[in-house]
């Protein structure tokens, strides 16, 4: 196989996890080719013969069914003909065959011998007549095959199909042409005969009358996990999109601050959200101004920092224009994002399952801001459009009113608790290791080797308790494997222990972090009392003054807020460059793949530096030097420019595709 150029470092590193999941495949199926010899054979050869049966009583002897027979047929034949061949090599695995460990072949078609290997296990290919394939062609991406996907169906229909078929020892393609299609009064082919207009809320009503009666039947709750809705929120507060990112089962995706200078306007003004509370304040004017005056200093320091970093940074002949205008830009808006407020606007995009709607809706009723009530209420209005049947319970009194009702009321009781602990923490560092376990090593080899043995769980940790230093090693070796990149990720032995880190960073930095899902995280309110960082370059430019006067003027305006409308509103004027405390409780495993993704080369500098130093606290002070090992791609490195390489690797990947280098 031919090496790939460096620049393909992304795809290479797919590449390869492709490849080594691929060969943990053919070993399987090389085993299973054996024993299908040997004692499947006859189930494989029942089911081509009732195949064969169902096809001649269902198509006669017409020459182009007939002709379709012969070619599946001829494939399953080939199939079990490939399934022997196969035992004459099946013993040996890749490198034995090859003695090649390197280059292991990307895609199995590339494997030499493996043309004669069976794709599949001989399976049953359902009969359908021909009127019933063409209904099944709009709905599903195949008729033939045991895999396919679900087309031009409202969600609320595919939950309550798949809510039958848990319940039915009929194919999901069978039960939706008996049960579904032709269902009387409510079926799929009512529903799918009116497409635009007005016909739509007449197919909506009766893709719901069809859910309610499978609800009633088959449902529980986790039906409305199977229907899902992308969702954009736009114009939200960097306070709502927050709670909008808060549920973790569920994909985000938010704009950026990195790749667009923040001073352009939306309309007539910068791009912040007036919350409804101050809209209708005595301070809704100095809310105004303030806010110009930060987006205003941004604006003003653009040119400066960019000059700056132009001076320190000059562009080398081989980067193009496009790639080093698109790194010096998110250089200058990294440092710039500081002044942003935090009722800055920007944009979200969600996709979730409408049981991940109902709970975040819940959440957001309960919410004390104005902004945060009024989306829930523009959200539950579009995803009403679209999955009605899934959040009916958000706005029944009896269930999502009390279910609300008891969020904010837990939320006053503690806020109540906490009004008595206002004493000052001491100061410390921005990252502090609050909890570790001393045994952690030992569960994790013990975890380890749990799913290779047959003994108990306490066995396994008694055992690893007796090993010496170089048999943990030896353990750890082999557990965490050769990674050649950090997609390689040892498995869930290292989900056995875990670390909390109390964190006291910019709110910048806490808002990147906060986007991971697999661990838990919570925040305090955020405000002007822990101080605020100011980047080196802008002290360096001369920005000093002005950043300082931006960032007083922000605080005296968060205490007027606090004063009059209370803390909730006043965190909307707070700039990204105040520092919130908050916690990270996660599991090494979650560690591993944090650490590596934060220290990336490509990372902004404060998340960066936060990262690093978890890692450290790992290793130096709860002293779990495997675990650190184990996460080899944590980057301890000081980039000038951190996003070039990424620019550049973009920019030679569009080169190789032919892709014109964009403007902007
Ligand atoms: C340099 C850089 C730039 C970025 N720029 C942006 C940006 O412009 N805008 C933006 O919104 N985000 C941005 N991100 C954040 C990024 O998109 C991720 O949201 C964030 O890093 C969380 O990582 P994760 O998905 O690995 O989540 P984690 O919670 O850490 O999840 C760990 C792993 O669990 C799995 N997983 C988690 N959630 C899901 C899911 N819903 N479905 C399937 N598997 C899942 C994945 O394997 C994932 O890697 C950036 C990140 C980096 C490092």
């Amino acid at each position: 196989m031919k090496r790939r150029p460096k620049e393909h470092e992304e795809q290479e590193e797919h590449e390869g996890e492709h490849a080594q999941q691929l060969r943990a495949v053919e070993v399987g199926r090389v085993t299973r080719g054996e024993s299908a010899v040997t004692q499947s054979k006859p189930v494989a050869a029942t089911g081509e013969i009732q195949q064969r049966e169902h096809r001649h009583q269902r198509h006669g002897d017409d020459g182009r069914d007939h002709q379709s027979d012969h070619d599946a047929h001829g494939c399953h034949e080939g199939n079990a003909i490939r399934g022997r061949e196969l035992a004459a090599c099946s013993s040996q695995s890749w490198e034995q065959v090859t003695g090649n460990t390197q280059d292991l072949p990307v895609h199995s078609r590339d494997m030499p011998g493996l043309d004669r290997l069976p794709l599949l296990p001989s399976y049953f290919q359902e009969p359908f007549t021909a009127d019933e394939t063409k209904v099944l062609e709009r709905f599903f991406t195949n008729t033939t095959e045991p895999v396919f996907a679900l087309v031009n169906l409202p969600e609320v229909v595919k939950g309550a199909l798949f809510a039958r078929y848990s319940r039915s020892p009929k194919s999901l393609r069978r039960l939706f042409l008996d049960e579904f299609y032709e269902a009387s009064g409510v079926g799929i082919s009512l529903i799918s005969a009116g497409t635009a207009g007005a016909e739509e809320g007449v197919r909506l009503q009766r893709a719901e009358d069809l859910y309610e009666r499978v609800f009633t039947q088959y449902g529980d709750d986790s039906v409305a996990q199977l229907g899902g809705v992308h969702l954009a929120c736009e114009q939200a507060s960097n306070v709502l999109t927050k709670v909008l990112e808060w549920g973790r089962i569920a994909s985000y995706l938010e704009q950026s601050t990195r790749y667009m200078f923040y001073d352009q306007r939306l309309g007539d003004r910068y791009r912040y959200a007036v919350p409804p509370e101050v809209a209708d304040s005595v301070l809704a004017a100095e809310f105004a101004a303030t806010m110009d005056s930060l987006f205003g200093a941004y604006g003003d320091l653009t040119g400066r920092l960019t000059a700056y970093y132009r001076d320190l940074h000059p562009q080398t002949p081989g980067d193009s224009d496009f790639v080093y205008r698109a790194t010096l830009r998110a250089r200058v808006c990294d440092d710039l994002r500081g002044l942003l407020p935090a009722a800055t606007v920007s944009n979200v995009g969600i996709y979730a399952s409408g049981q991940a709607y109902e709970a975040l809706l819940l959440r957001m009723r309960a919410h004390p801001l104005a902004e945060v009530r009024g989306y829930s209420d523009l959200m539950l209005a579009e995803l009403n459009k679209v999955i009605p049947a899934f959040l009916k319970r958000v706005e029944r009194p009896e269930r999502g009113g009390v279910w609300s009702r008891y969020l904010a009321s837990t939320a006053a009781a503690m806020q109540d608790i906490a009004a008595g602990h206002t004493q000052a923490a001491a100061e410390r560092g921005q990252v502090t290791l609050i909890e570790w376990d001393p045994e952690a090593e030992l569960k994790i080899a013990a975890a380890a080797l749990y799913r290779y043995t047959d003994l108990p769980d306490d066995a396994l940790l008694q055992w690893a308790r007796d090993l010496d230093g170089a048999a943990l090693d030896t353990v750890f070796r082999a557990y965490v494997g050769d990674r050649s990149n950090r997609r390689h990720k040892p498995g869930r032995a290292m989900e056995r222990t875990g670390y909390r880190f109390d964190i006291l960073c910019d709110y910048g930095i806490f808002r990147d972090l906060q986007r991971h899902r697999m661990l838990t995280t919570e925040w305090q309110r955020l405000g002007t009392s822990h101080g605020y960082l100011t980047p080196e370059a802008i002290v360096d430019i001369g920005g000093r003054a002005a950043w300082d006067e931006a960032m007083g003027a922000a605080a005296a305006l968060h205490g007027r807020l606090t004063d009059e409308l209370g803390p909730e509103v006043a965190q909307y004027a707070v700039p990204l460059a105040y520092r919130i405390r908050f916690f990270m409780q996660l599991d090494a495993r979650e560690a591993l793949h944090l650490l590596e993704l934060r220290t990336g080369e490509g990372g902004h500098s404060g998340y960066r530096r936060v990262c690093q130093e978890m890692h450290r606290l790992i290793r130096d002070v709860a002293g779990h030097t495997r675990i650190a090992d184990a996460m080899r791609f944590v980057d301890h490195n000081d980039y000038g420019l951190g996003r070039l390489g990424t620019e550049r690797r973009a920019a030679a990947k569009r080169a190789a595709a032919g892709v014109v280098e964009p403007e902007e």
